[in-house]
């Protein structure tokens, strides 16, 4: 059992060392007792006692080899768990800007449903004015036309009334049928007037009716936005 020096590979090594006490013996000194156990080259192991104390390192390095198997194991979960932790707070953080957004987004629509509220009653308040004028010089044309037909049934009897002296007093017929004459103007006149201000009535009543229907269109369309934005915010808190 001798081999070379390490650093001279041509001479023989006569001494051997013990891998647990790491003594130094002769090969031969040692050989002798009949306690050394080989391994390979010049590493023995000298006795029985360093045998039994080698054995139970082994026993102890395998142990902490596996124990540190297992803190890798241990290590590589936690990494795992960590990664996934931080993908959650990254999905959290993202949640939490999708969620201010949409608490934005519901606060601009309540801006414009209450904008649109405002327009729509403005309008409601125009149309109503507009109405009650519209009544309010219906009434006064009525009226007028109401007197102008009083005037002119006055005058037509009137009229009656100097037909029947014409007939009678030939000698004031001239001047009566001038009289008479101009009478029949006024009167023509005046049925001119009661047709317009007829016309100008049916023109009021005509436009009345379109305000009305104006509105009430303006009021469906307003409630159905006002019902679509609402349903929409609904959607989005769902
Ligand atoms: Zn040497
Ligand atoms: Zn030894």
């Amino acid at each position: 059992m001798e081999a070379p020096f390490t650093c001279c590979k041509t001479k023989e090594c006569p001494n051997v060392c013990c891998m647990q006490c790491l003594n130094i013996f002769h090969f031969s000194c040692l050989n002798r007792t009949q306690r050394m156990t080989k391994i390979e080259g010049h590493k023995i192991i000298c006795s029985q006692e360093c045998a039994r104390q080698k054995e139970s390192n082994d026993d102890q390095l395998n142990k902490l080899f596996e124990e540190v198997g297992k803190l890798k194991d241990d290590i590589k979960t936690k990494n795992g768990l960590l990664e996934e932790l931080e993908v959650g707070v990254v999905n959290t953080r993202n949640f939490k800007d999708g969620i201010n957004k949409l608490h934005k987004e519901n606060r601009q629509k309540d801006v414009y449903i209450q904008r649109l509220k405002r327009v729509s009653i403005s309008f409601e308040e125009d149309v109503f004015s507009a109405e009650q004028n519209y009544i309010k010089k219906l009434d006064e044309q009525k009226q007028t036309i109401a007197e102008l037909n009083k005037e002119l049934i006055k005058q037509t009897e009137l009229n009656r009334h100097l037909m029947t002296e014409v007939d009678s007093k030939s000698a004031v017929e001239e001047w009566l049928q001038k009289d008479l004459h101009d009478l029949e103007i006024s009167k023509q006149n005046m049925l001119k007037v009661i047709e317009s201000l007829s016309q100008e009535n049916e023109l009021f009543t005509t436009e009345l009716r379109e305000l009305r229907n104006k509105n009430d269109i303006i009021k469906t369309k307003s409630e159905r936005t006002s019902n679509t934005i609402g349903d929409e915010i609904l959607g989005t808190e769902r």
